[in-house]
């Protein structure tokens, strides 16, 4: 059985970050990439907030770059998915793709968040068939029709702006009578004629004969009164946040209520001995590129002193 001295499981800025500074460090780190080799940002178009690209950068550019950073100081980066893991004991054991064993002095769990659903039965008969969560990835397909975007938050408001400019129309359902996106998305697509906001409403349903032709919505007209109306779309993107991706380590590690992995207090160290965390599997507030870097730096350094002290 093959052993490393420290383990990442992830691809996304938190795992590129940690694996920078642990091979800085001569910890020879190896890098498990996941089922999306560089994580989310690689289904994002422009990433104007991570500091020091004054003119932007996309988010597949972006960690190429961190990629080719972390490779530069000698990261072992594997494909492959972990399907289980054992922290009882040590040295921690991680299974990949259901059959490679690994020991590991240290692992950095980086392995993010995914986009949420609603919950509709619909959805999943429509998956692939009109019903997406990532307009980066099938807004083409959508050129010159209609489509609805769910959600109020940034994630949202860029999805929607992004498809405005492929679709003729763009609904942005929102359950409140606000937006939650900062200002500068809001006025964004405020400004944007083919975007039409429908507040106060959500989904109760998609339709359509074999690929989605519309969606049953309800809007909540004051504080007792329901609207039920259809409107027609040919695509339906949901952007109503991410969940955690952290089922292979349940009952292994501390989950918080939401399934986020519970580190600290002031460090990236998590229930176990050893296994630390790292970016949006680990943080339910920030949730930026550019903090989980920040805390991918922190878990390579509380790993670089845990290790020093064993
Ligand atoms: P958020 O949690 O910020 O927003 C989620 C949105 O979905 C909210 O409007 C929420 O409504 C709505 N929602 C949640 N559940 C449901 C539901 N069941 N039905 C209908 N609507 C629902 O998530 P985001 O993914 O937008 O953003 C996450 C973080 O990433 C944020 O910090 C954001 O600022 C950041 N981000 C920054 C970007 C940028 O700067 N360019 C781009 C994208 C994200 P409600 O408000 O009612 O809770």
């Amino acid at each position: 059985m093959e052993h490393i001295r420290c383990l990442i499981i992830g691809s996304g800025p938190a795992g590129y970050t940690a694996a920078i500074y642990t091979a800085r460090a001569n910890l020879n780190p190896v890098i498990i990439e996941g089922h999306q080799p560089g994580g989310q940002l690689t289904t994002t178009t422009e990433v104007e907030n991570f500091p020091g690209y004054p003119e932007g950068i996309t988010g597949p550019q972006l960690m190429d770059d961190l990629r080719d950073q972390a490779v530069r100081f000698g990261t072992d980066i594997r494909r492959g998915l972990v399907t289980s893991v054992d922290f009882s004991s040590k040295p921690l054991r991680v299974t990949v793709d259901n059959k490679t064993e690994l020991t590991a002095d240290a692992v950095i769990i980086c392995t993010g968040a995914s986009a949420r659903y609603l919950g509709l039965p619909d959805e999943q008969k429509y998956a692939g068939m009109g019903v997406s969560a990532c307009a980066t990835c099938d807004g083409f397909f959508y050129r010159g029709r209609t489509v609805a975007v769910v959600g109020g938050g940034d994630t949202a408001c860029e999805e929607a702006l992004y498809l405005s400019g492929l679709a003729s129309k763009v609904y942005l359902i929102v359950r409140k009578d606000y937006l939650r996106a900062s200002k500068v998305m809001q006025s964004r697509v405020t400004a944007k004629d083919n975007i039409e906001i429908l507040f106060n409403t959500n989904t109760e349903g998609l339709f359509g004969e074999e690929f989605v032709e519309g969606a049953h919505l309800v809007e909540h007209v004051g504080t007792d009164r329901e609207r039920h109306f259809d409107i027609a779309i040919d695509g339906f993107f949901l952007a109503i946040g991410h969940q955690p991706n952290t089922r292979v380590f349940q009952g292994h590690i501390e989950l918080d209520e939401q399934g986020f992995i519970v580190t600290g207090p002031g460090s990236t160290a998590t229930s176990r001995p050893g296994v630390f965390a790292a970016g949006d599997v680990a943080d339910p507030v920030y949730q930026q590129a550019i903090s989980a870097a920040g805390m991918g730096c922190r878990a390579a350094i509380d790993v670089d002193r845990y290790l020093m002290t064993e």
